[in-house]
């Protein structure tokens, strides 16, 4: 049996389903820089981390991908040519090679630490341009292409299903269910929210609802907004949605590139606001950028208590 369909009965039957927490900051967190992902550089550390995130209860575990993709590394440059002219050798290969990278260490990492238990892989990918800023967003067609490239890669590398996480906008969310349906892959989608529970784009979760439901993603989500806009998400998605929800803010402050820890909220009362959403029906609950594997071991003992 592939590892997702115990979580998809899990999801399916109104139980709950951990998510893992950050990975992003959590290299920066054990002193590591984020250059390169460290996929290739320092794959022990990233395979570490999951590993952690496995042993803390997580059912699901995230690809250290966020913004992989051929777009991100031709952004540096003026167009394909001109990259492969004064670009480092082989930086066509490496949106690719990452990818393959990063779901094979969260793959060694559930192998190792799972000790039998289902625990998926779930291949994250986010917006193609900046997750904060919808204004950015390329045409859907175009949108879909790319998408449609990164989910082949996932897939191919072995992951179980696909997160598209930090979503600001609903039409590149559609183009991201085409793509995972053209692929065939599972999929969940989180979209980010304000302080109002609207998405950067200032559409409704409502409508991103009704837009995503016939493309059957098996989730949808809120996260990498802090605490209290989640909870002002949730209070629109939640009457709005028939699908299994869930909810994964970040804990602390965006310090470009970087980010700034912050003792808000520590592991027991970031646990009690996940038992007090899963207690409202939410079905998927971890944690964003800021979050550690002492988060996610303490919601996994709020749960179960
Ligand atoms: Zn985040």
């Amino acid at each position: 049996m592939r590892p997702y369909e115990p979580i998809r009965e899990r999801l399916r039957g109104g139980r709950t389903v951990i998510l893992d927490g950050a990975i992003g900051t959590e290299i920066l967190r054990r002193n590591v820089t984020w250059s390169d992902h460290q996929l290739l550089a320092q794959p022990e550390v990233i395979r570490g981390i999951h590993e952690d995130y496995v042993r803390a209860g997580a059912d699901v575990i995230t690809t250290n991908t966020f913004q992989l993709s051929d777009r991100a590394f031709l952004h540096h440059f003026k167009d394909a040519d001109h990259m492969r002219r004064v670009g480092a050798p082989c930086l066509e290969e490496l949106p690719a090679a990452h990818i393959a990278a990063g779901v094979r260490l969260a793959r060694e990492a559930r192998d190792r630490a799972a000790g039998g238990r289902p625990v998926a892989v779930a291949g994250a990918i986010t917006t193609l341009e900046w997750c904060f800023r919808p204004d950015l967003a390329p045409d859907p067609d175009m949108a879909f292409r790319e998408y449609r490239s990164i989910v082949e890669q996932m897939a191919d590398a072995g992951a179980d299903l696909i997160l598209f996480e930090t979503i600001n906008n609903v039409r590149e969310a559609v183009a991201q269910m085409k793509a995972a349906r053209a692929v065939g892959v599972p999929a969940w989608v989180a979209f980010v929210v304000d302080d109002k529970g609207v998405l950067f784009s200032g559409e409704t979760l409502e409508q991103a609802v009704e837009a995503l439901a016939p493309l059957e993603p098996d989730a949808i989500l809120i996260n990498c907004a802090p605490p209290p806009d989640v909870e002002t998400g949730l209070r629109r998605l939640l009457p709005a949605c028939s699908l299994p929800t869930g909810a994964y803010p970040h804990v602390g402050r965006f310090d470009p590139p970087e980010w700034m820890f912050t003792d808000e909220y520590p592991p027991a009362s970031y646990a009690r606001l996940c038992r007090e959403w899963a207690g409202r029906g939410v079905r998927v609950l971890g944690g964003c950028c800021g979050t550690t594997p002492d988060h996610i071991a303490a919601v996994r003992d709020a749960l179960a208590s």
